[in-house]
């Protein structure tokens, strides 16, 4: 079942990419782990998937190990809210931290980074729906924020990240996702570093195509790889 949920993603990313004449290469697919099994994780990397997502800090270390253990190597996304007293275990267990969403939370994984040597790659969550229940930097507050992380020795932003609204019509999570793509623009036009936001980790299961057409480059998917 998992090959064939992953063969249909992989088509109906290829369709979105020629809809707009981008490369589907360029898309990174992250599998959003969850609830599920080391078993099943195993099924989609050897699909030829070599990133996996995980939302929650306490199911991640137990079962990469055992998957390390099993041969398979693979990159780590952390795509759950984090909190500061959980950092260290972050930095242990991730490659990549993809929702850092305050100084705060910057400043200690940075700390916990230097600690080990570590320079850690993080994403910025950027709440571009104005949910107050969602965590994410309010778009407005997001450049303040990232000039303060670039003074961050121990971390590297490699771009944004956003979770869009859920609605009836993915159509309608476009603006959301607009919106991040021009804000890492607006922050790239403005050359802090020396080198710019590559990454734009936005569109899930019920709205990865649309993030595509909005130059989405990672994409977190787990339902559908899943359940199908
Ligand atoms: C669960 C989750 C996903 C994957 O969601 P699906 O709708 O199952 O594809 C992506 N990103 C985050 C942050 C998640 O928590």
């Amino acid at each position: 079942m998992i090959r064939k949920n992953i063969e249909s993603l992989k088509r109906r990313i290829a369709t979105a990419c020629s809809r707009i004449g981008r490369n589907p290469a360029d898309i990174k697919v992250i599998a959003v782990t969850k609830t599920t099994t080391p078993e099943m994780i195993k099924e989609v990397m050897e699909c030829g998937i070599t990133d996996i997502g995980e939302n929650r800090l306490q199911d991640a270390t137990t079962k990469f190990n055992h998957l390390r253990q099993s041969g398979f190597s693979f990159y780590a996304h952390m795509v759950g809210h984090l909190q500061t007293n959980k950092a260290l275990k972050a930095v242990e267990a991730f490659d990549l931290i993809q929702s850092v969403d305050s100084l705060k939370i910057a400043s200690e994984i940075n700390r916990q980074a230097a600690k080990k040597g570590k320079i850690q790659d993080i994403l910025v969550q950027v709440n571009t729906s104005f949910e107050a229940s969602k965590f994410g930097l309010k778009p407005e507050e997001t450049l303040k924020v990232i000039k303060d992380i670039f003074q961050f020795q121990n971390l590297k932003v490699k771009g944004l990240m956003t979770i869009a609204p859920l609605l009836d019509d993915s159509d309608k999570a476009r603006p959301y996702f607009r919106k991040l793509r021009e804000l890492k623009n607006s922050i790239n036009d403005l050359g802090l570093r020396a080198y710019g936001l590559e990454v734009l980790s936005m569109g899930m299961t019920d709205d990865f195509e649309v993030a595509i057409e909005e130059g989405s480059n990672m994409i977190r998917v787990g339902r559908l790889i899943f359940e199908g």
